[in-house]
């Protein structure tokens, strides 16, 4: 909080919220999304709400790890290259079946990798330390009791923690879930996000605009960030500037929502229909935030559900997404890592604040010989989406600071890999 003072400056930093305070202030509202079985294919990327305990031994049965045979290690006693021994071939050992063959004295027993080892066989010799005459096998060498036998519970034992609490289900844990008999596993799961984008100029971006027309860019920024975000998006499409339409799109969401962000609508202005339709229900606030982009803002839940009001221009949306949306998102899903990444870069250009605002500046990082530079990536309008396009990473120039010079540090959230 030190870092952002409430500022009382002309440069209208007076009666703002810090963007600390409001992303606190969201996340006080916001739980884990309560606890669901889910296949393992939808589970993937979900965090464990429970312990998977594992029911039995992993792995369940002895089984061979070469292809060769299964004896008696005393049996063999003495074998080398220049004295072999013989054992008689009594069975095979087939994968995915129980032996029925036991390994007597001085006998052996063709197995297969991975196929169970026979009762009497202490240790596997490898087919290529070995040559056959018909049923009489030759061994070079003394094999050491219980070599190339994988035994049982040797990857986990009956009762150990496969997958905790807390921990994210990626292309590992599906192996091992899958492979322990867990395969519909406890976790929180991805949100399902209502969008919608309000204004009476907006329409789809399959239609050509009459003049004055604008084609919807916030519900497909918003639906990449949600996906980007491991959430589940649900377009809802374009809703008129009309608080009665408003409501009924969102009411009759409502049951297949766990939370909505709308677009548009929530600045001052008589006609700002968020604002409008949902102020006086109490439970959604409206507010300025100091940061530019982004400064108005509306949360809170219908019907407890989160609501986000986000604002109309198209700059102002994603970076109010990453900012207030993101982090609850991903405490929805039960992670604990809530941010991005964050950097610390050197400025290659002077960047202008708003002084009483956090700036977010669109910059491009490259890591150099001297570490990573942040270019911005355009003006600060906005409404000017190619700048953000062009971005991988936001530059907080933090309240009071009227221009960051350049070669000066600047701490730079990114929001993508630099190379893609
Ligand atoms: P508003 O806060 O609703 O007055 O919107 C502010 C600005 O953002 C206006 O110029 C709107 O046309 C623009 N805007 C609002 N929603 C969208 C959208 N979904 N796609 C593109 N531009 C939008
Ligand atoms: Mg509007």
């Amino acid at each position: 909080m030190a870092d952002h003072p409430t500022v009382h400056d002309h440069d209208s930093g007076e009666g703002l919220r810090p963007v600390d305070e409001v992303l606190e202030h969201v996340l006080s509202q916001i739980q884990p999304l309560a606890s669901l079985q889910l296949p393992l294919t939808e589970a993937y990327g979900c965090v464990m709400a429970e312990d998977a305990v594992a029911t039995h031994d992993l792995p369940a049965f002895a089984s061979s790890a070469m292809d060769g045979y299964a004896v008696r290690a005393a049996d063999l006693a003495g074998a080398s290259p220049s004295s072999p021994v013989e054992l008689k071939q009594v069975g095979n050992a087939m994968i995915g079946h129980r032996p029925e063959v036991v390994v007597g004295n001085g006998e052996a027993v063709q197995i297969a990798t991975g196929a169970p080892v026979p009762a009497g066989a202490d240790s596997i010799v490898p087919v290529e330390n070995t040559s056959a005459s018909g049923d009489l096998i030759s061994f070079l060498q003394e094999p050491e009791p219980g070599r190339h036998i994988r035994p049982v519970g040797e990857d986990v034992r009956e009762g150990d923690v496969l997958v905790a609490a807390g921990k994210r289900i990626g292309p590992p844990e599906m192996g091992l879930l899958a492979n322990a008999g867990h395969p519909q596993p406890i976790v929180h799961p991805r949100p399902r996000v209502i969008v919608l984008s309000t204004g009476d100029e907006l329409i789809p971006p399959t239609e050509h605009p009459e003049f004055g027309q604008v084609r919807d860019s916030n519900a497909y920024m918003i639906f990449g960030a949600l996906r980007d975000a491991g959430a589940l998006p649900m377009l809802a499409g374009i809703v008129p500037d009309d608080v009665d339409a408003l409501k009924e799109v969102v009411f009759s969401h409502l049951i297949q929502a766990d939370a909505f962000i709308s677009s548009g609508g929530v600045s001052v202005g008589e006609r700002d229909v968020v604002k409008a339709a949902f102020f006086r229900r109490g439970d959604v606030e409206f507010y300025k935030v100091a940061m530019q982009p982004g400064m108005p803002q509306g949360f809170g839940q219908i019907e407890g559900k989160p609501y986000w009001g986000l604002p109309g221009n198209p700059v102002s949306v994603f970076v109010s997404f990453e900012m207030f949306v993101r982090p609850a998102l991903m405490k929805m899903m039960g992670r604990t890592q809530l941010g991005r990444p964050e950097i610390t870069a050197t400025l290659a250009e002077d960047v202008e604040g708003p002084k009483g605002k956090m700036q977010y500046a669109r910059v491009v990082v490259r890591r150099g010989a001297d570490g990573w530079s942040a270019t911005p990536t355009g003006s600060r309008g906005s409404n000017l989406i190619s700048t953000v396009s062009r971005a991988n990473g936001l530059a907080m120039v933090p309240p009071g600071t009227a221009v960051a010079p350049a070669g000066s540090p600047v701490r730079v959230m990114l929001f993508r890999s630099s190379d893609d």
